[in-house]
C-alpha cells in the first residue's frame, strides 16, 4: 500500500502530490515534467502512474514528457480531449495503484470533465482545483449547481479523511472566508495557523474534510451569517445554498 505522500512545488503555487510505495510513485497532475524528473532523479525512484484531473494546462503538461520516458499508467478524464491518457474513468470507476484503492469522483464545476481521487485504504482525497484549503476552483465551465453537487461529494467523506489539493491558495482563501464569516473561531485560528506556516515559505497542506467542514464557506452555504452576508453581496432576499455558492464564488472573484 502507498506509504508516503509528498509535494513537489511547481510554477508560482502547484503541488505536484508523489504517493510512494518503496521506490514505486504515482504522481497527480504532473504540470511540469523537469520538476518531476529531478525529484525522481533525486531519491532514485520510479514512475508507475500518473493520476489527472482536468485538462488545464498546469495539471496536465508533463503528461508526454514522462511517457516517453517511463510508459506510465495514465488515468484520467473521460473524453478523448486530454492527450496521453490511457484509462479513462467516470463517477465510480474504481482502480488499483501500488496496492491502493481508489474510487472515482465526477466533479465537474471549475471544468466540466473535472474527476476526484479519493481513497478510504490511506483516508486521502486528491481533489485537483475543485476543492481548496478555505476555497474552491473559478467556475470556468461548470455552473454553480455543479459545482454545490461536487463539494457535496467530498463534505460527506470521513471527517479525517486527508484533502490533497493542488494549490497553495489557503491563505488568501483565508482571508476572504474571514470576510464572510468574520465570528467563526476554528476559522480565525486556522487563519494564525496558515499565516505562521506561509512566512516561513512551509506548506499548508493536506487539509481535512474535517477542518474544510468547519472552515469553508464554500462547503457552508447553508449556515446563517453566509446566507446573510451573501445576500448583502447581492441584495437579494431568501437566497437557497446554491445561489449562496454563486454568489460568494462572484464576490471572491472580485475579492
Ligand atoms: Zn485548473
Ligand atoms: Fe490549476
Amino acid at each position: 500500500m502507498i506509504s508516503y505522500i509528498e509535494a513537489i512545488p511547481a510554477f508560482s503555487d502547484n503541488y505536484i502530490w508523489v504517493l510512494r510505495k518503496n521506490d514505486s510513485v504515482v504522481v497527480v497532475d504532473p504540470g511540469d515534467p523537469e520538476a518531476v524528473e529531478s525529484y525522481l532523479e533525486k531519491k532514485n525512484l520510479k514512475l508507475e502512474a500518473i493520476l489527472i484531473t482536468h485538462h488545464h494546462y498546469d495539471h496536465t503538461g508533463g503528461i508526454m514528457k514522462l511517457n516517453e520516458k517511463w510508459n506510465p499508467e495514465v488515468y484520467g478524464p473521460k473524453g478523448g480531449h486530454i492527450q496521453g491518457i490511457k484509462r479513462e474513468l467516470s463517477e465510480k470507476s474504481i482502480i488499483k495503484i501500488l496496492d491502493t484503492e481508489f474510487v472515482i469522483f465526477e466533479t465537474p464545476g471549475h471544468t466540466l470533465d473535472h474527476i476526484a481521487y479519493y481513497s478510504k485504504d490511506i483516508n486521502s482525497l486528491f481533489c485537483g482545483d475543485t476543492l481548496f484549503s478555505g476555497g474552491c476552483g473559478r467556475l470556468f465551465e461548470g455552473t454553480p449547481l455543479q459545482m454545490f453537487n461536487s463539494l457535496n461529494k467530498f463534505s460527506c467523506l470521513p471527517s479525517e479523511t486527508k484533502v490533497f489539493c493542488t494549490h497553495e491558495y489557503t491563505l488568501n482563501n483565508l482571508k476572504f472566508a474571514l470576510e464572510v464569516e468574520p465570528d467563526n473561531l476554528v476559522l480565525k485560528n486556522y487563519y494564525k495557523e496558515v499565516n505562521t506556516l506561509r512566512e516561513s515559505n512551509k506548506i499548508s497542506l493536506p487539509s481535512s474534510i474535517d477542518l474544510e467542514n468547519k472552515i469553508n464557506p464554500f462547503l457552508r452555504t447553508s449556515v446563517d451569517r453566509i446566507k446573510e452576508n451573501a445576500e448583502n453581496y447581492t441584495k437579494q432576499a431568501n437566497l437557497d445554498p446554491v445561489e449562496v455558492l454563486a454568489a460568494i464564488r462572484e464576490w471572491k472573484d472580485n475579492f
